[in-house]
């Protein structure tokens, strides 16, 4: 019979009070290794009675903003200013955030549709297993910090899924408001079976998830949002100290949006380059052409337009020319 326990190790005890640095020690046998671990950084601070909220970031190993507002938070906080427990995982998925590529380079896989994970599955399922069956399962709060990696450009934005359950939709949202992005969003998403965020809302946990940017950069405006906006969760639920964090970038007020429908995602529907002609942020209208996608082969072939299916903003796009069918270039949302 197989087991149902983690193989991942993490030499820490989640139950003593302190600031702790350690490892998820993953067993991975490789050529050059062969009783060889991928060690994925993780910390806790824990003090006294209170909340625990889990945050992650790399999951997907091109998205830079969670990784670098998780490591630096690191340093910041000690035991002393804190009531209950923050959990921090950086890079989550650490191979792929070495790799800087969305899948990992061991086994190929996207950690986020793998979830819940198997014990003896490979390197990226072991993970997923792991924050399936031990991390969220001690958390109150779980936030995923993502961008839209390499083949989207989001505006910045926090997410959640409405449940069927009015008390926690209301908890939650105060909590997307709380963490004071320039866009919150109440989501649908395409096939979140095999999502982190999924995992923590059956578990009933407080759970938020974030696109903060994307297109495989990092800039000081988003990751100053992805830090504000933690900093104020922790003071939201009473973790530290303080009052909501104004965003000096920005201070405009929050715009909450949603995508109910399958048609908020545009996808292409030829393979060739595709010509955008609006930018993050424009409203667009149900029937107006958003693009048209381009035939370098062909002498005599037009372009192909690109209909927008719904009115309302463009809330993500994608940043390379070069689509195949079935990409998604671009997402609208409207305002809730
Ligand atoms: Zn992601």
């Amino acid at each position: 019979m197989s087991s149902t326990v983690s193989r991942i190790s993490a030499d820490l005890d989640f139950s003593r009070d302190g600031k702790h640095r350690s490892y998820l020690r993953v067993p991975v046998s490789t050529n050059l290794s062969a009783y060889g671990t991928v060690s994925i950084p993780i910390t806790m601070v824990k003090h006294g009675r209170g909340p625990t909220i889990l945050v992650t970031g790399g999951v997907h190993g091109d998205e830079y903003e969670g990784p670098i507002a998780l490591s630096k938070m690191a340093g910041a906080l000690e035991p002393e200013m804190v009531r209950g427990t923050i959990l921090r995982v950086p890079a989550l998925n650490l191979p792929a955030a070495l790799a800087g590529t969305r899948l990992s380079p061991i086994d190929g896989l996207n950690l986020n549709r793998v979830f819940p994970g198997e014990p003896n599955g490979s390197i990226t399922s072991m993970i997923a297993h792991y924050v399936s069956t031990v991390l969220i399962p001690m958390a109150d709060i779980v936030v995923d910090i993502h961008s839209g990696g390499m083949t989207l450009d989001y505006l910045p934005t926090i997410i959640m899924h409405e449940q069927n359950d009015a008390d926690w939709n209301r908890r939650t949202r105060a909590a997307l408001l709380a963490f004071g992005a320039p866009i919150a969003l109440i989501s649908r998403e395409l096939d979140n079976a095999t999502y982190l965020d999924t995992i923590a809302e059956n578990m009933g946990k407080i759970t938020l998830s974030a696109e903060l940017g994307g297109g495989g950069r990092l800039s000081s405006y988003t990751l100053e949002i992805a830090e504000t906006g933690l900093v104020s969760l922790l003071r939201h639920f009473d973790i530290i100290e303080g009052s909501i964090v104004e965003r000096n970038a920005t201070k405009r007020k929050t715009r909450l949006l949603q995508t109910p429908h399958r048609e908020c995602y545009v996808v292409a529907h030829e393979t060739g380059v595709y010509v955008p002609f609006f930018d993050l942020g424009d409203e667009v209208k149900e029937g107006q052409v958003m693009g048209e996608i381009h035939f370098l082969q062909y002498c005599d072939r037009m372009p192909v337009p690109v209909t927008a299916k719904r009115t309302g903003l463009l809330l993500a796009k994608r940043p390379l020319a070069n689509v195949s069918i079935g990409d998604c270039i671009g997402i609208i949302a409207w305002d809730l």
